[in-house]
């Protein structure tokens, strides 16, 4: 249970319920999206550095068989439970759906402080969690296809690759088990700044909205807008740096062990550096320390972005946030209590649903990647450079005139894997905060953008239901 009387999973239905009351759709199929299809509860020993055996409590679930495989990623954290699990995956079909990935939703978690083992240990855990998802075919290309989330990476992908490769050798498609892998193991350029590039995409879209940025009373445009991060993991990090590189003004910034505000702006990149150089943001020069890593929520901003975990904003500290827009990176981050609170006091919530679909997306294109067995831009890239070349000599002869040399450098240039990858992702973001937009103002009585969003998933995974019929 959260500190409301809700748990994470019944805040996602109560989200549901509310925007299902804006479709067309009867109350068989809604019940048929909202449902859990396939919860697998897990407990198996491993033995520690110690010589001891510790028994580990995991999950997968798998929310929506709508479009196959699932994703999701897979969440290492003491405070993992069954629950959890289960409304992370639900997001993860709304998420989908939302951004045009075609996939089911599904999560994982395994109940540990990942912080509290050996990094040998950790693989032990990880490779017998991938045993336990192949025994019951919970894991496959085809079937369900993990990712990082919370307290996972790069490392414990590839040490999922490795052990589905090793439990089915000759699976030709085996590297597309898993993704958010490194790039030598068949991981996509572009995958691990994606959650964070796709954040700064989405709410970048909204700030250039003129109609919407005169109602909040704002300029349109990301620079100078004074932006809050809280949590500079890999979500926060890197929506720091988009929006620090496009001259926003980062004011406060919030870690597990406090906050830090520095109104002239704080240099996310350096802050980070002082963390790993001191094992803490707080006494970082020039800004002030704020005891609590709830206090930078509740300063003045334009834009709030909870990038750590769930219920950290609730009906407690709702009223107290000062924020005019509040970005969604991490999951869940708001509860019910605290979304009619910002309702009526005018905030926008741009929601997780599909502000943080950047991961996703750029995990479908690393799949796409695996299954097609070749990188992004091998084939065109020296084609289309040698097809501008010819444009721009001809240009040059017809014209008389020499095209300034840094802008022949840049037309010329054929795409790279990021390109191809960055530019996927920013037109997904736009199409899906545009999308939910329209939804929104074409329905005025729908109270908010969250429920917009929900409105226009429960379409998209009804008509697909609904098309599919039910077998038997
Ligand atoms: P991460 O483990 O890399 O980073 C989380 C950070 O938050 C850590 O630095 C941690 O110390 C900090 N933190 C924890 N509790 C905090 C608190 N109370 N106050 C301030 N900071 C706190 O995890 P991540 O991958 O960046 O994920 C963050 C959130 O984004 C999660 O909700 C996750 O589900 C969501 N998300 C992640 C991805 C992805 O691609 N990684 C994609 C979509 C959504």
């Amino acid at each position: 249970m959260s500190s409301n009387h809700y748990s994470f999973f019944e805040s996602v239905q109560k989200s549901f319920d509310k925007a299902a009351s804006f479709t067309k759709w009867d109350k068989g199929i809604l019940e048929q999206i909202k449902a859990c299809n396939s919860v697998y509860q897990m407990k198996f020993p491993v033995k520690m550095d110690t010589g001891q055996i510790e028994v580990i409590e995991a999950y997968r679930v798998q929310h929506s068989h709508h479009k196959t495989p699932c994703k999701g990623g897979i969440r290492f954290a003491a405070e993992v439970n069954q629950d959890e699990v289960m409304a992370l995956a639900a997001l993860m079909t709304y998420k989908c759906a939302i951004v045009n990935v075609p996939f089911g939703g599904g999560k994982g978690g395994i109940k540990i402080n990942p912080k509290k083992y050996s990094a040998y240990e950790l693989e032990k855990i990880t490779r017998r969690y991938t045993t336990e998802l192949i025994k019951k075919n919970f894991i496959g290309p085809g079937t369900d296809v993990p990712a990082p989330d919370y307290g996972t990476g790069e490392r414990e992908m590839a040490w999922i690759v490795d052990t589905y490769q090793t439990m089915k050798p000759g699976e030709l498609d085996a590297a597309g088990c898993v993704t958010g892998k490194p790039i030598t193991q068949g991981g996509v350029r572009g995958r691990r700044e994606a959650t964070g590039r796709g954040v700064f995409y989405g709410i970048r879209e909204v700030l250039n909205m003129e109609d919407i940025m005169k109602k909040m009373g704002l300029p349109t445009g990301v620079k100078d807008k004074r932006v809050i991060i809280q949590g500079l993991g890999n979500v926060g990090y890197y929506t720091a740096k988009f929006f620090f590189e496009s001259g926003a003004k980062i004011v406060a910034l919030a870690e597990y062990e406090g906050s830090i505000y520095n109104e002239d702006g704080l240099d996310y990149d350096a802050v980070f550096r002082h963390r790993k150089e001191t094992g803490s943001i707080l006494n970082f020069p020039g800004a002030k320390n704020l005891p609590k890593n709830t206090d930078a929520l509740e300063l003045d901003c334009d834009v709030l972005i909870p990038a750590a975990l769930e219920n950290v904003i609730n009906g407690e500290n709702a009223p107290r946030v000062k924020a005019k827009i509040i970005g969604e990176a991490a999951n869940g981050p708001l509860t019910p209590e605290a979304d009619e609170i910002f309702a009526k006091k005018g905030v926008l919530v741009v929601p997780d649903m599909f502000l943080n679909a950047g991961g996703v997306t750029v995990s479908y294109f690393e799949w796409l990647k695996n299954l097609s067995h070749v990188r992004y831009g091998r084939l065109e890239k020296r084609f289309t450079e040698n097809q501008n070349n010819a444009l721009l000599d001809q240009m040059e002869r017809l014209t008389s005139k020499a095209v300034d040399s840094n802008v022949r450098n840049n037309i010329l240039h054929g795409p790279d894997e990021e390109d191809l990858v960055y530019s996927g992702l920013e037109e997904t973001m736009i199409s899906a905060v545009n999308e939910v937009m329209d939804c929104w103002k074409e329905n005025p009585s729908i109270p908010d953008m969250r429920t917009a969003a929900y409105v226009v998933a429960i379409n998209k995974v009804a008509i697909s239901y609904s098309e599919l019929g039910i077998f038997p």
